[in-house]
């Protein structure tokens, strides 16, 4: 098995959505009816850029849009020109647009099928209230007997509690397995804090009753401000699909467009010191090891479930590749380059919280 060398976040810029979710930062700015954007750079230009030799090795990415990510046309070239890279890919999705599952099955070889999995994003309610139950595990059965991996992620909410024993039958019966659970965040809150009425300790009780690993770690990291150094924006970073503009992550001033020139040699630099108040992601930041020294569950232990059975959500080549940590396929940076890059990042950190802040008392002057 080749060593992972990088972890890719992908944002698509897409806002728009099948679905209505009531904790959806979307649905709570009504950005769902924003018409699917036309994508600016071509499949064959994204996979050009993203090859292995540039890259450094074989990477993990991780799709997601800010509404449905299977939503824009041209999602189908895009994702099969990054597996046609070597590259192992994840797909966060609502399990609605068929259309896209259908044509991803009926057009990939198996070489790419194996390296390619979703994250079908369970949002109960919603599927219910649609009638499209059957519709979502009808999609996750498809790719499944098609070979490729797959990881059920409930959202809990307040109102879903009354709900929890149906939406464990549901699995159950469905899947052999119960899904995993991740923890809602506010995004209305600029440090973002649990999005719930129920105190920290009711709210572990109530979710941490699904034994998902993926919670586990997610409630134990949340609101633990990182001190150690990240190696982010060296061993990955976050793409933005609709400008080109890789950063090593949010709230830093690393950036550059990696899509304008694909054969333009990407620098990569680490971070080093996180300017967040917590790593939100933290299950695939640090399950993949930006922080070597950090002990953690591996991220296919927080993707990946047994079920009844006895089979796995993720198949073997998946499973595998993503019990790796980053640190398995980099070299580490010596004590004395780590300090010299935290002290820049300090200072990089402070002008940019300082700009964030004076443009967000702009813009609440302007809106007066
Ligand atoms: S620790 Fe901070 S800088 Fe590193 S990946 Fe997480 S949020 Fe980003």
């Amino acid at each position: 098995m080749e060593k992972i060398k990088r972890f890719i976040d992908i944002q698509i810029p897409v806002t728009t959505c099948t679905l209505r979710c009531h904790y959806c930062y979307i649905t709570q700015h009504r950005l769902f009816s924003a018409s699917v954007p036309k994508l600016k750079y071509s499949a064959e230009q994204i996979g050009k850029a993203l090859s292995k030799e540039r890259l450094g090795g074989i990477c993990h990415f991780n799709i997601c849009g800010n509404g449905e990510t299977l939503l824009p046309d041209e999602m189908t070239d895009i994702i099969r020109a990054i597996l046609e890279q070597g590259h192992y890919v994840m797909i966060v999705n609502n399990g609605t647009v068929t259309r896209r599952f259908q044509e991803m099955m009926t057009q990939y070889p198996e070489e790419l099928k194996k390296r390619l999995g979703f994250k079908f994003s369970f949002h109960f309610l919603e599927l219910k209230k649609r009638n499209l139950m059957d519709l979502f595990f009808k999609n996750i059965d498809l790719v499944r007997k098609n070979g490729c991996s797959f990881s059920l992620e409930l959202t809990p909410s307040d109102e879903l509690i009354p709900y929890i024993g149906d939406v464990k039958e549901e699995c159950i019966n469905r899947l052999g397995a119960l899904c995993h659970v991740t923890v809602a965040r506010d995004e209305n809150v600029e440090d973002f804090v649990i999005l719930s009425k129920l105190s920290r300790e009711e709210y572990i009780k109530i979710w941490g009753q699904f034994n998902s690993p993926l919670f586990d770690f997610k409630i134990k990291i949340f609101n633990e401000k990182r001190q150690e150094f990240c190696y982010t924006g060296l061993w990955g970073g976050i793409l933005d699909l609709g400008t080109g503009i890789l950063r090593a992550c949010d709230r830093t001033f690393l950036a550059q467009n990696i899509l304008d020139d694909p054969i333009k040699p990407i620098n990569f630099r680490p971070i080093g010191k996180c300017n967040k108040a917590h790593c939100h992601n933290g299950h695939a930041w640090l399950g993949l090891g930006m922080i070597p020294e950090l002990q953690t569950p591996s991220y296919a232990d927080m993707r990946d479930r047994i079920d009844d059975k006895g089979n796995h959500w993720l198949r073997p080549e998946m499973r595998e590749f993503l019990s790796q940590k980053l640190a398995d396929g980099n070299d580490l940076l010596d004590e004395k380059r780590k300090v010299q890059i935290k002290r820049r990042a300090i200072v990089n950190n402070s002008v940019w919280n300082l700009r964030h802040r004076t443009a967000k008392i702009v813009s609440k002057f302007r809106n007066k």
